[in-house]
């Protein structure tokens, strides 16, 4: 089983085909993003919703380890 991170797979509902692609995807809320599938083999579309992978901005952004690298000529 190779894990495609990114491309998450949905099966459809009805009748349980993985031949799906994605029409669509949205945003929802800043955390959750809906995607549109559409099936392949009974014509069928459904939205699946999935937890969005960006994460809030942290302080670890702006609390970035300061470097003296002074050059010295
Ligand atoms: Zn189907």
């Amino acid at each position: 089983m190779t894990s495609i991170s990114h491309q998450h797979h949905a099966k459809c509902p009805r009748c349980g085909s993985e031949l799906v692609s994605l029409e669509w995807d949205e945003h929802v809320t800043s955390r959750q993003v809906q995607d549109l599938w559409h099936c392949w083999k009974c014509q069928n579309e459904f939205i699946t919703v999935e937890a969005s992978d960006e994460k809030p901005p942290s302080d670890a952004e702006v609390t970035k380890p300061f470097f003296t690298s002074l050059v010295m000529e």
